[in-house]
């Protein structure tokens, strides 16, 4: 059921409509109305959370892979709704959203299995040496959870990362409960899957503050999430200027706390010389589809491409321009995010050549696809070109050698992905240019292409600012808990009041290090 509440604890609190979503295909209002959260109630969710974090946060946790286990099949039983509402709201496809969907439930679930496992405590046990001169304390260490998280919806996954997706889900496997913000774009989406989650915490008999969601489109919003002393860390992903506001007010607190937030990345795609005159046809309508995949709107997506100038760079390019010329520009997610790719078109339309441009839009909030091109020199000098454009838009850098190819690599800010198209006869050159790549991304791929994350637990992503805000972390994988935990050690503290797991009998029966060894 979609009312336009704001679902606090246990509590659906309905008040006067204060917006409406927007179907980006057709460019309509559409009809439900949404409350807009308060001051009030961000200290609300805020203080129910805080008064529910001990007891979440010290669950078995089996009991708490049970729980997620549990959100994970309320929100697949909400059934076709769910893909339903996603689609009026997002234009994007049927297809795509019950992948999403899929993936959502998936990752819950894997992050459930990671909590069973256990490992993730990192429980160790260096036993006292009374003996030794000095002797040595009993000393136990494990990780607890942070306490509340803030996590803001990303408009560009509405399921698999918004309301109950790898923010949250990483947040409550590392005993963290939660308070979203919507994204504003899909309010109906976001409210029938809190709903689930809501439903879940009733049901597993957990304290009402392990999830709050609040809907709104004003800046405030999020800043006062974000600023309550009881908020003790944040999942965002978004433009890079509200991530960084973000992280701005959260370092200005009086308990600064992290902000884990995903913003901007241009995942450069290196063609290798024997790779590209081997076959530079293939590659150009490979990286055609990765680029306009989604309409461009995956945070991986292929925005700069990086060659040795010559013929067979021409060959990649004209067959890159012959795919693209076959590309109908499908409707963008939201009319903001339509504007910001018609400004970074503009942009580029000034600073670079065009080569090829896709179908002409036929719909409100389309944009037609967009490659240009520009020499490295040009690139090195103008900053403004290493932008991201969020959306089907890439940018060809003609490089005279590697040498200058390096040099233009070692320019580049931080991204999340970084790619090389390369045949047997490139690797020498190629173990030169590899660790630049592994300085500048999160994740180095060969003969592949950057958009498709897998949710496993070897994935990255992540890199340094501005792909996100702390390069030391991952959003997708199961070692995303890792941003909400923290190390305690407790030394010589009596066995009856130490945590569980890091008792004498080992009552959870969970892997520790003792005294150096892993025990099972
Ligand atoms: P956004 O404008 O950054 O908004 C994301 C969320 O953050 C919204 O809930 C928004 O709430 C909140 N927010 C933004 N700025 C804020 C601020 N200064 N203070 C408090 N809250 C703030 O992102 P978007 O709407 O999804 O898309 C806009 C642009 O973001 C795109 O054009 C694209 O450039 C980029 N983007 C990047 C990725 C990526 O994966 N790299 C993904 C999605 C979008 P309110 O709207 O209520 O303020």
């Amino acid at each position: 059921m979609i009312d336009g509440s704001v679902l606090i604890g246990s509590q659906a609190i309905r008040r006067e409509a204060a917006f409406h979503a927007v179907d980006p295909a057709t460019g309509e209002t559409l009809p439900q109305g949404f409350a807009e959260a308060t001051a009030e109630d961000v200290a609300r969710a805020c203080a129910l959370a805080a008064a529910a974090a001990d007891r979440f946060g010290g669950l078995e946790p089996r009991a708490r892979g049970a729980f997620i286990e549990a959100a994970a099949e309320a929100i697949l039983a909400i059934g076709d709704v769910l893909v339903e509402t996603a689609m009026s709201e997002t234009g994007l496809p049927r297809v795509r959203l019950e992948g999403e969907r899929m993936r959502t439930g998936n990752q819950l679930r894997m992050f459930a299995a990671e909590l069973r496992e256990g490992r993730w405590l990192d429980a160790t046990i260096d036993p006292a040496l009374p003996d030794r001169a000095p002797p040595r304390a009993d000393l136990r260490r494990m990780n607890l959870p942070l306490g509340p998280v803030a996590v803001f919806g990303a408009s560009n996954f509405p399921l698999a990362f918004s309301v109950a997706g790898g923010d949250t889900a990483a947040a409550f496997a590392a005993g963290c409960p939660v308070v979203v913000k919507g994204h504003p774009a899909h309010p109906g989406t976001g409210e029938l899957v809190a709903r689930a989650v809501q439903r879940a915490v009733a049901e597993a008999g957990l304290p009402e503050g392990v999830f709050s969601y609040l809907p709104g489109r004003a800046n405030a919003l999020g800043a006062a999430l974000v600023a309550d002393p009881r908020i003790k860390a944040v999942g965002f992903t978004g433009s890079r200027a509200g991530g960084l506001a973000l992280m701005d007010i959260a370092a200005r607190r009086p308990e600064p706390i992290p902000v884990y937030a995903e913003m901007s990345s241009i995942n450069p795609v290196v063609l290798m010389p024997a790779a590209l005159a081997a076959r530079a046809e293939a590659l150009g309508a490979a990286f055609v589809g990765s680029l306009t995949l989604g309409a461009g709107q995956f945070c991986t997506n292929p925005g700069l491409v990086l060659a040795v100038e010559g013929p067979d760079l021409d060959r990649f390019a004209a067959a890159a321009s012959d795919a693209l010329a076959g590309i109908e520009p499908p409707a963008m997610l939201t009319p903001g995010i339509h504007a910001a790719c018609g400004r970074g078109l503009a942009a580029l339309e000034t600073r670079a050549a065009r080569l090829a441009t896709g179908q002409a839009a036929s719909g409100p909030n389309r944009c037609s696809a967009a490659i240009f091109s520009v020499s490295a020199e040009a690139f090195m000098a103008d900053p403004a070109l290493g932008e991201e454009v969020f959306g089907a838009v890439s940018l060809i850098v003609h490089c005279r050698d590697l040498a200058e190819l390096a040099e233009v690599v070692a320019g580049l800010e931080g991204q999340l992905t970084a790619s090389l198209q390369l045949d047997p006869a490139d690797e020498g050159a190629a173990a030169a240019i590899l660790p630049l790549l592994q300085q500048k991304a999160g994740r180095v791929l060969a003969n592949g292409w950057p958009t498709g994350v897998e949710v496993t637990p070897a994935m990255v992503h992540g890199g340094p600012l501005p792909a996100t805000s702390d390069g030391r972390s991952t959003s997708v994988g199961t070692l995303a808990m890792a941003r909400f935990l923290r190390p305690v050690c407790w030394q010589d503290i009596p066995d009856a009041l130490l945590p569980p797991p890091l008792q004498a009998a080992n009552p959870w029966q969970l892997p520790r290090r003792v005294d150096g060894e892993w025990q099972a």
